[in-house]
This record gives structure tokens, sequence and C-alpha cells, in this order.
């Protein structure tokens, strides 16, 4: 995936949203509709200054577009940012008058939670627009979108095993989770349900306290630092982005990575770097699309389904198979072969709206 011009020379549209009483300051973005309505979230952050928050919504959205696509879904690309603190900036005036601007967009965009919003806040939205995902289960949404998400990891995380070992067990395998938040919990539940040898790191210290409550077997790494060093068959970076950088990459033992975090390439050329040390690196957004699987089940007709949803995410370990196995028939690296894959599915199937229905 090229990284974006910082104006957008290849988005579909980007608007910029102004609400001065309310304080709304907002960026929506869309990379793509070929395959459909764009699908993301809204990202709440104090970001420094327009140029910063343009550059992310931009990056973020054609992120979005890829993922959608590798997921299998008839959706776009697209997300939004609000510029602000979402600790003492958000407010209902604020989120409703976003969610008015959105409902401008005629369908064209479908917003969700991210970084610094909550369901809660998409119920807010939504009661000035018809075009949001990621409500509560009260409110007929999909919820908490760790639980899929960390579903798809973990089936992603099978399909690298099965590529790189010959089988899909993790059972006995020694596997490192930097990040035990909403994900990272969830995906500890899976591996050790599995019986595999989990260790974990987070600077909350007291979600890791919390986790190892419920599980006495799991190990504690100080630091990422760390965790990576230690002897590990797998490295799931479950926190921030950046996780796979020349010095990580460089003193890691695990053979195998895959996480949840998004942007886990510090930039382009890391992909290389990983393949050279002979690490199977299962590309982020085609292992961490379980969670938009589950918020884009609320645009089925007959309303959110969890069972449709998780059948669905299940799917994520033959894509993630199938990456893997381009990019070692086209001997090109996993990040490569998962955006070919995408671009493919946008190409094929988004030229289809060509064909006119009489
Ligand atoms: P979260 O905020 O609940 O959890 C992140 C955890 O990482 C926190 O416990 C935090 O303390 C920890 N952390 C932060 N910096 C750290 C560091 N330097 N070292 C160790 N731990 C650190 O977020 P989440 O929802 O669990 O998401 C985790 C990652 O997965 C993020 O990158 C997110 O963008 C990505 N992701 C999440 C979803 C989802 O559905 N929640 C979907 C796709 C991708």
């Amino acid at each position: 995936m090229s990284t974006p011009s910082s104006f957008g020379t290849h988005h579909e549209q980007v608007v910029f949203c102004h609400d001065e009483a309310s304080g709304l300051r907002a960026i929506i973005a869309l990379y793509s509709t070929a395959l459909g309505p764009g699908l993301g979230g809204t990202r709440f952050f104090p970001y420094a200054s327009e140029t910063d928050a343009l550059a992310d919504v931009l990056n973020l959205s054609q992120g979005m577009a890829y993922k959608n696509a590798l997921a299998g879904l008839d959706l776009g690309g697209g997300k939004a940012v609000i510029i602000g603190d979402p600790h003492t900036d958000k407010s209902e005036a604020l989120l409703r008058a976003y969610g008015r601007f959105v409902q401008t967009l005629n369908g064209r965009y479908f917003t969700a939670c991210d970084v610094g919003t909550y369901s809660a806040d998409m119920d807010v939205i939504a009661r000035e627009c018809d075009y949001v995902t990621g409500r509560t289960v009260d409110h007929g949404g999909a919820g908490d979108s760790s639980v899929l998400t960390a579903f798809g990891v973990y089936q992603g995380m099978r399909a690298a095993a099965q590529f790189t070992w010959g089988g899909t067990s993790l059972a006995g395998k020694r596997v490192g989770i930097a990040g035990v938040g909403k994900v990272g919990r969830h995906l500890t539940e899976h591996l050790v349900e599995e019986d595999a040898r989990v260790v974990v790191t987070d600077i909350d210290t007291e979600a890791v306290a919390r986790l190892r409550d419920r599980f006495p077997s799991l190990e504690v790494a100080g630091s990422t630092e760390e965790l990576i060093a230690a002897d590990l068959d797998v490295y799931a970076p479950c926190a921030l982005g950046g996780a796979l950088n020349e010095v990580s990459v460089e003193a890691l033992t695990a053979k195998v990575v895959a996480g949840a975090a998004n942007n886990q390439l510090a930039h382009d050329g890391i992909g290389k770097l990983v393949a050279d040390r002979g690490i199977v690196y299962a590309p982020d957004y085609c292992v961490n699309s379980g969670g938009v699987i589950q918020v884009a089940d609320e645009l089925d007709p007959s309303g959110f389904s969890f069972d449709r949803a998780k059948a669905r995410a299940t799917g994520i370990f033959d894509t993630t198979l199938a990456v893997l196995e381009r990019s070692a028939a086209e001997g090109i690296t996993t990040a490569e072969a998962a955006d070919r894959q995408a671009e493919q599915r946008i190409r094929e199937i988004g030229r289809l709206s060509q064909i006119h229905l009489g």
C-alpha cells in the first residue's frame, strides 16, 4: 500500500466539517467506494494540527479500503477524525453535530468506533444519522468489536502456524502478547484454551494483574523489549503501531508475527527485513479484520447476528493462508501479497457496477 500524498490525490472525497458552537472540527475521508459505501471508525484525538489530522485520516481511510476488500466485504474504505481531546471536548451536541455531517454524505460513509470513541457515542451519533455501526447491543448494534477482532487474529495465527510448521495447532507454542487491552485479553483466552504457553506484557500493570488472576499459568515479561527477546514461537503485537522496526526485528526470536495492532511495519522496507530473517509476518490488516466484520454485520437487513459474523470471521484463516502462499509463490513480502490480493478484489469486483442493470 503506497503512502498517500498529504493532499489525498488518490482519495475520492475529503470533507471538512465545522460547527463552531459545539466545537466540532472533523475530517471525513473516503478513499474508495468501488466495493460499496466506505466503512471505518471515527478517531477522536487531540491532533497537534489540522495537517496531522488530515494525514492520519487519509492514511486510515486507505487502510480501511484494503482491509474491507481483503475481508471479502462489499464495503469501501472511509474513516473520520474529530480533532480534540475526547476526555474534555466530547459532548452530546458535538457528537450529534458530527452525526448530521455524516448524514449529509447520504450513505457514502458509514461510521464506527475507533480510538477515543465508544459504542455509547455511536448511539448518540445515530440520533442524527442513519449511517452508524458499532452501536450498543441495546440499540441493535454489534457492541464491543474486540471480541471478533481477537477471534480473527487467532484464526490468522493458526493459518500462519499451518504455513510455518505444517499444522494449525498452537498447543505448546510459546506466544508473546504485547498489550493486553480489549483485544489482547480475548486473544489470551483463545490461546490458553488451546494450551499455548502465553507470555504477556503491558505498561498497564493492573491489566496484567487482572489477567493473571484469571489465568495463573500466564508468564509476564517486564517490557515489550524483554518479551521480544524471550524465546518465543509467535509474537502478537496488540498495543500500538510501528511494533516492527529495525531494532525489534533484529531482536525477535519468534518465527511468526500475528497480532491485532494496526500499521505494525514501521515503514515499507521492514516487510523485506522480516522476510530476510525468515520470519512469517501475517499482515496486520489481514488478521485484524474481525472487528470490522462484526460491525459490518449490523448493516444486514435482518439485523446483527453474532453467529453469522463469527462464521465470516472464521474465513480469516483461509484469507491469511492464501496471502502467505501468494507471497511464497510470487517471491514478494507478505505485506505486498496482502496488498495485491486486496487491489485485485477492488479491481475485479469494483468494476461490476459498470454493468448497467436495465
Ligand atoms: P486497548 O487500548 O484496549 O489496548 C491496548 C493495550 O496496549 C492497553 O492495555 C495499553 O496499556 C497497552 N499498551 C500501550 N502501549 C504499550 C506499550 N508500549 N507496551 C505494552 N503495552 C502497551 O486497544 P485494543 O482495542 O485492545 O486494540 C489493540 C490494537 O489493535 C490497537 O492497535 C488497535 O488499533 C488494534 N485494533 C483493534 C480493533 C478492535 O476491535 N478493538 C480492531 C482492529 C485493530
